[in-house]
């Protein structure tokens, strides 16, 4: 991979450069071109003479270069451009340069639209791509201000991190310069400019708007947005108690995007499904608004205080997320948001925490391809949990009343863990050890001994006992555990003795305060496989699922228990967002080729549930039947296609699963009609699975043939499939990963190991990854991939065992 900065060079570079740095670029975009010409002037102090400081530049031709007005010896080396003879004091450096556009959703991406001629671009740069647009110093401790100015065609819709400050028309061109900014790292950068639409919003305190490209427009509930966003920064200028720092908000949905969305100052990008062509399930639409809410709460954290460097991703990530959930629950727009999070954000958390992949939220990151792939559920969910955990220890005030001297120190700053913990009146140092530094999750359980009852905490990764803060209550299952015998607890130790109430059933995490795993005695765990639904408090049973289901996945309670829960829950339809998650979890074992034998009992009540009153549960349990469905059920699977409830996405399960079968050629063609771009993108995936000629598919995804990486990462997705003219594919997968590894960029890499591993052939594909895991020259990042895959096929077998 190319320019791959280390921790150390960036810290040597930024002990070069003082005071204010500052970068005036001029971007000219001709209609049409592959390519871009740019200027870039670099102004800052340098504090000792230097013979080797490197500008970052991933572009494709510097055309000159100037220090001081002067000509000065260059060279470029490894995407840097490296500047001999330079002399202590102020130096400025002009550049002129050519970049290119991309395909690949980061430096500038480029999307023409096919259907209405229509042109689209849009940056991303997180976390290092700022130098695949101009030269510069791309770390984000080196904090500059921009001043920035763009020409393109003058019909085109432009935006950027701060507001215009002038325009000029020049024929068929615009030049539109921006305010200068205040000081932000270069990967927060952002220009988009296009044919796209634009709203404003009529009554806000900041400017705001929303672009988007005309296709969607009659998607665009620009009035839910606004309301939602206006809302949120309400609350975090409360909570807070620090305005909102840029001087405006604009949202810009864009085709193409590889994430959900990326927070640059005042210009969040989104991707555009994030504009319902259809009624949403109401997940969807809280997974929308927490995406939204999320972005928002990073211009304060990340923007205007951003880390030092990678290893304190989670001041970014981590406290995005919490902030997210959090607001949408004090706001009133999602009171169940925290339910959310204990299914979403714990669940995924302590997964991934207990795969050998694990790391400390805060982590040691040697370079920029590691912060790559830092951006992972241990810092965004594991973070975000101890988080909770940490308010329950301090208290809300102090931690409201912590975070605000924090911003008013660090505003337009960097900071690391210990500045953030020394603003805090309570001492975080051992809560910063036992959590933030370590891994692994430890579990609760409640002993029976001769004096009475225990809570014993037992081994979780690095540490055998961590200081822990939650609430433990004792129940009595005669009114189906609503009585509730709360006592806030502190543990220090490996155990303490409790005084309980009620004997029936205890829970130590009551309110999901903890960050932990609940181990249930088999009473009670017997009695919530069929009782689950009896409990009147939504909250807590989706809480004890949670346990059961990490029980079943630690191998504590069998897939056997686990299927009869679900079952019941099924039949008693009382609580559809708990069921929804417990039917897909079981499916998901279903994949995993577990509990085969129950396949054909699940199919036989899904058919009857058809008639669920709740949409989203229906909806769930039409894609479970469709999932868990063999060949001989095709034909009455097939007749389903006409229940007029069924949307889209719905129907693209139902032709990805039947496709290749009699039913081929009508869901082709029926596929081929959908121009839009969703529509073109699963038509792909659709034909890489059709196709006969596994040569042909493996080359479409694998070369470099123009189409985008977005439209290749989906069809990946339906190249290998459980049949041996796939099988002989396996080998070549692993084979050709060390030629990624040197010649692929970082998404196409993630892609080729989140869609494309062969995880159908357990056994083959475990061999292969433990095999190529002994060889020595695999970069970090290919074996924190294969180790994770590793760990999967291992968990699935154990499971099976
Ligand atoms: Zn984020």
């Amino acid at each position: 991979m190319a320019n791959n900065l280390l921790k150390k060079e960036a810290d040597l570079r930024s002990k070069l450069i003082e005071g204010d740095l500052n970068y005036k670029v001029f971007l000219d975009i001709e209609d049409g071109a592959k390519y871009y010409k740019g200027q870039i002037e670099v102004i800052f102090n340098l504090s000792k003479d230097s013979n080797d400081l490197w500008l970052d530049y991933w572009g494709e031709k510097i055309e000159s270069l100037l220090v001081n007005g002067k000509k000065l010896l260059f060279k470029i080396k490894n995407d840097r451009i490296y500047i001999s003879n330079l002399k202590k004091g102020f130096i400025k450096i002009e550049i002129d340069f050519i970049s290119k556009f991309t395909n690949m959703g980061v430096g500038i991406h480029h999307y023409y639209d096919q259907n209405s001629k229509e042109n689209f671009y849009y940056s991303n740069l997180c976390p290092c791509d700022a130098h695949r647009i101009f030269p510069c110093f791309d770390q984000p401790d080196l904090k500059a201000s921009f001043e920035l100015k763009v020409k393109c065609l003058k019909r085109y819709n432009i935006v950027a991190n701060y507001p215009k400050k002038s325009k000029e028309i020049i024929e068929d061109y615009q030049i539109v310069e921006f305010d200068k900014s205040q000081k932000f790292s270069t990967y927060l950068f952002n220009v988009c400019f296009g044919d796209y639409k634009k709203i404003e919003c009529k009554s806000s305190k900041i400017p705001m708007s929303i672009l988007y490209r005309k296709e969607k427009e009659k998607f665009v509930d620009d009035d839910r947005i606004f309301h939602l966003i206006k809302t949120a920064m309400d609350f975090y200028e409360d909570f807070f108690s620090c305005k909102f720092p840029f001087p405006k908000y604009d949202q810009i949905f864009v085709p193409e995007f590889n994430w959900g969305a990326m927070e640059n100052i005042g210009a969040v990008v989104i991707r555009e499904e994030m504009l319902f062509e259809e009624t949403p399930k109401k997940s969807e639409r809280f997974s929308r608004a927490n995406t939204l809410v999320h972005e928002l709460a990073h211009m304060w954290f990340g923007n205007l205080v951003t880390m030092k460097w990678w290893d304190d991703l989670w001041l970014n990530e981590s406290f995005a997320t919490y902030m997210a959930y959090l607001c949408l629950e004090r706001t009133g727009l999602y009171p169940d948001s925290f339910e959310y999070f204990s299914e979403e954000v714990k669940q995924g958390a302590m997964f991934e925490d207990a795969l050998s992949t694990t790391h400390p939220v805060v982590v040691n990151c040697e370079d920029t391809d590691s912060a790559f792939l830092n951006f992972d559920a241990i810092t965004y969910l594991k973070g975000a949990s101890i988080l909770k955990q940490l308010v329950f220890f301090i208290g809300e005030d102090g931690f409201k009343q912590g975070l605000s001297k924090y911003f008013f120190k660090y505003s337009f700053k960097n900071t690391c863990l210990q500045d953030f913990l020394q603003e805090f009146d309570a001492d975080l140092q051992e809560f910063s050890k036992s959590w933030l530094e370590t891994c692994g999750t430890n579990s609760l359980e409640v002993t029976k001994n001769s004096d009475g009852y225990s809570l014993v905490q037992n081994y979780g990764g690095d540490l055998e006992v961590r200081p822990r803060k939650f609430q433990f209550c004792s129940f009595s299952k005669k009114d189906n555990f609503n009585d509730k015998n709360k006592q806030t607890q502190y543990l220090k130790e490996k155990q303490i003795n409790l005084k309980v109430g009620h004997k029936d059933f205890f829970y130590s995490n009551v309110g999901d305060f903890d960050y932990v795993r609940t181990v249930l005695d088999e009473n009670s765990v017997d009695y919530l496989i069929l009782n689950l639904s009896k409990i009147d408090d939504s909250t807590f049973a989706i809480l004890l699922h949670n346990s059961l289901y990490q029980m079943t996945l630690d191998r504590k309670m069998s897939l056997n228990n686990y299927y009869s829960l679900v079952m019941s829950l099924l039949e008693s339809s009382k609580y559809p967002k708990l069921s929804v998650s417990a039917l897909t979890n079981l499916v998901q074992f279903m994949n995993w080729g577990l509990l085969e034998e129950k396949k054909i009992l699940l199919k036989e009540a899904l058919l009857k549930k058809l008639t669920e009153n709740d949409l989203d549960l229906r909806r769930v349990i039409f894609a479970s039947l469709v999932q868990v469905s063999s060949k001989k059920d095709y034909e009455r699977l097939w007749d389903l296609k006409t229940l007029d409830w069924l949307n889209k996405s719905d129907l693209k399960r139902l032709y990805f699963k039947l496709c290749k079968s009699k039913f081929n050629k009508e869901i082709i063609d029926t596929c081929f009609q959908d121009k839009s771009d969703s529509g073109k993108q699963f038509y792909e995936k659709l034909k890489i699975k059709s196709e006969k000629d596994k040569e042909k598919s493996w080359g479409y995804l694998i070369e470099d043939n123009g189409i985008s990486d977005y439209i290749k990462g989906e069809a990946m997705g339906g190249f290998f499939q459980k049949d041996e003219s796939s099988k002989k594919y396996v080998s070549k997968y692993f084979d050709f990963i060390l030629e990624i590894m040197n010649e692929k960029g970082n998404i196409f890499q993630k892609r080729y190991f989140s869609s494309l591993f062969p995880d159908c052939f357990i056994d083959e594909s475990l061999e292969y990854c433990k095999t190529l895991l002994k060889k020595t020259e695999l970069h970090p990042s290919v074996v924190r991939q294969l180790s994770r895959w590793r760990d999967l096929l291992d968990l699935r077998k154990k499971l099976l065992e």
